[in-house]
């Protein structure tokens, strides 16, 4: 019989704070979606050079059980992660979005030993050790860092042409806030 058919489903709250345990040992399974606002992370908030409104990433996360032939079934972990933080852009030194989109499996496994002995050339999923207060947080805050671009940069054409530490300066000499690239591309339109 198909062990998912008779085990109950929880629900995951929404809440930062109900991410910080979470039973994977119990005999049930989850599903769950809500959205981190960079407090939330602070290991991230510390990458970020700005935190603006909407920033933050959505989460969604599922875990079912899988048969394994010739041993227990595995439970298999998935999360979904979609959302916008600024990073410093490595071009121009201004403030820039970078979105990110990422899906992971990962089969929870009983024991840092058996996460040691996971084969690494396994791309499909990643090895999580379950325990009984799992810190799904962290494990979320840890994939968002790692899906963080190694040198962010804007998209080519969006950088501030200009721009120094200082901030840019207009025909007066006054010192301006750094120009949003979408003004900056209406402008480049309207002069061409
Ligand atoms: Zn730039």
């Amino acid at each position: 019989m198909n062990r998912n058919q008779v085990l109950p489903q929880v629900h995951l709250s929404a809440e930062a704070i109900a991410l910080k345990k979470v039973d994977f040992c119990a005999p049930q399974s989850y599903q769950g979606a809500g959205f981190l606002a960079m407090t939330d992370m602070p290991r991230l908030a510390q990458e970020a050079s700005s935190v603006n409104l909407g920033d933050g990433f959505d989460w969604q996360m599922e875990t079912y059980f899988e048969d394994s032939p010739g041993s227990e079934p595995r439970q298999i972990l998935n999360l979904v992660l979609k959302g916008r933080l600024h990073l410093v852009c490595q071009c121009c030194l201004q403030d820039c979005a970078v979105n990110l989109d990422e899906k992971r499996r990962f089969v929870l496994v009983a024991s840092e030993a058996e996460a040691d002995a996971y084969p690494l050339e396994d791309e499909e999923q990643e090895p999580l050790v379950a325990s009984q207060h799992f810190n799904l947080l962290e494990t979320i805050e840890d994939e968002v860092l790692l899906s963080l671009p190694l040198i962010p940069k804007h998209p080519e054409g969006f950088c501030e042409p200009h721009a120094t530490v200082f901030g840019l300066e207009n025909e007066d000499g006054v010192l301006d806030e750094p120009e949003n690239p979408f003004n900056i591309l209406k402008n480049m339109k309207k002069n061409s």
